[in-house]
């Protein structure tokens, strides 16, 4: 059966080329009805504080990809490694080298004074160890195979060929006895059964180097998929003047999950035309031959209109939540249970208009602002004499609306505009400027009713003043 996982370092956050990888993991797994696991690679101790951990635990929750197992700690698999290493130095496929600081110091420069690349020139390879003076450090080092070629046949970018000559001896052992990173992921990779290692493509050269563990220790090598980088929308490598990179800022900035799991998805990798898929749908038809060779250029116009269909279906209770959490804190607005009764009784209108959810908290902020409120400039032009006049009478009439209802209050707006021989929008445009402060809101009878009548009612009066 098909196992899959995902790899990430805690480096404080989850970015998304990086969650993108866990995705397709994820789908592959369950397309194939295999398992998609999680290996935290905490080596790195200093980095690796529970703080970064907690981020990509919490950027894979947020994004509903969950592991089917219980997340790895590579951290605590260091004897583990330690044991591979020495099995293959006792099998002589690995060796002692004794090198000080110094000599590969020198090593590196003189291979740049060359122009070669920096390699290790093996020289305690065939050396015997007892030559070193006792109680000398030494790291271990794979003996690499030095002919031929190695070839991945790889699932995204088909066959892919080095020269086994540029392959040098890599440690597998620092001299402190801790595994190299190299060493681990083929370690833990083999002992957790993964039979697909789905990373981006700048693992490719890593995957070199980790074939050679595989073939020494005989192993099974997994298959590999190495999935192309996620650039901007310029072609140049994602960076931050791009805009967002990281799984915390997308959800700052207003963007569902599913969205943004969507997105994802059909960046660098299609199914027809179809744009939109549920999660169920994802699953059924992913796999990696769907997935393109060149870079995606990353492209925001494009995720905030997949937002915007996302944000039309969303459950208006969830969406609530969300508006009175960005709510909270902002100045002049109130978050109490009465707002958030007005929000939700306003969501079906709100979300059609917005794109994001912060885009969504600023529509619905005025539904918990406190008389008077302020009036932006195209309100103001609205919010003439002639027109408070005319909303002072027009509470009159909405005193008396009863059942205080859309459709109540829209045969009210109805009626007052005839008898007054106004348009109905000569009526609404300066009711919606003195109910919202601004000139766009979902319909008038409807944000009327979501304020309510008490509220309605203060807020046409605070205009005399
Ligand atoms: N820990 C590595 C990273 O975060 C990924 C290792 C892998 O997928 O093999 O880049």
């Amino acid at each position: 059966t098909v196992r899959t996982r995902f790899a990430p370092s805690p480096t404080g956050l989850l970015h998304i080329g990086n969650a993108r990888a866990a995705l397709f993991n994820f789908l592959y797994a369950r397309h194939h009805g295999g398992q998609f696991l999680l290996r935290i690679e905490d080596t790195d101790r200093e980095r690796s504080t529970q703080k970064a951990v907690d981020v990509i635990f919490a950027g894979l929750k947020w994004m509903g990809i969950t592991a089917d197992a219980e997340p790895v700690f590579q951290s605590t698999r260091m004897e583990r490694h330690k044991e591979v290493a020495l099995q293959l130095l006792e099998a002589g496929k690995a060796y002692k080298c004794f090198c000080t600081p110094e000599e590969l110091k020198q090593m590196r420069e003189q291979a740049m004074a060359e122009g070669r690349p920096p390699r290790y020139n093996g020289m305690w390879r065939d050396r015997d160890p007892s030559e070193a003076p006792p109680g000398t450090p030494y790291a271990v080092r794979i003996k690499a195979d030095h002919a031929g070629e190695t070839v991945i046949e790889d699932l995204v970018q088909g066959e892919v060929r080095v020269a086994n000559a540029e392959l040098d001896d890599m440690i597998i052992l620092r001299s402190d006895g801790t595994p190299t990173y190299q060493h681990a992921v083929v370690v833990d990779d083999h002992d957790m059964d993964i039979t697909h290692v789905i990373r981006g493509d700048d693992h490719l050269t890593n995957t070199f180097r980790q074939l050679m563990i595989y073939r020494a220790m005989g192993w099974d090598q997994p298959r590999f998929a190495h999935l192309p980088l996620i650039h901007g929308p310029d072609g140049a490598k994602l960076s931050k003047r791009h805009g967002a990179q990281s799984v915390v800022e997308f959800r700052d900035e207003g963007y569902l999950p599913e969205a943004l799991c969507n997105y994802l998805l059909r960046l660098g990798w299609g199914h027809g035309d179809a744009e939109i898929l549920s999660r169920e749908e994802q699953i059924k038809l992913f796999d990696l031959d769907g997935v393109g060779r060149s870079p995606s250029r990353m492209d925001y116009t494009k995720l905030t209109h997949v937002n915007a269909v996302y944000l039309r279906e969303a459950d208006d209770e969830r969406l609530t939540n969300d508006v009175m959490e960005r709510l909270t804190g902002r100045e002049g607005v109130d978050t109490g249970p009465v707002t958030r009764e007005r929000v939700l009784k306003l969501m079906p209108g709100l979300k059609e208009r917005a794109r994001t959810l912060v885009e969504l908290a600023d529509s619905a902020a005025f539904l918990g602002r406190q008389v008077p409120l302020i009036f932006d400039a195209k309100a103001q032009k609205h919010l003439t004499p002639e027109a408070r006049a005319m909303l002072g009478e027009l509470a009159r009439a909405l005193a008396v609306v009863d059942p205080f209802s859309t459709g109540q209050i829209d045969a009210a707006l109805r009626q007052f505009a005839e008898t007054h021989g106004h348009k109905l929008g000569q009526v609404a445009q300066p009711l919606r400027a003195a109910l919202t402060g601004t000139t766009t809101s979902p319909g008038i009878d409807a944000t009327v009713a979501a304020l309510g009548r008490d509220e309605v009612l203060s807020r046409i009066g605070a205009l005399r003043n």
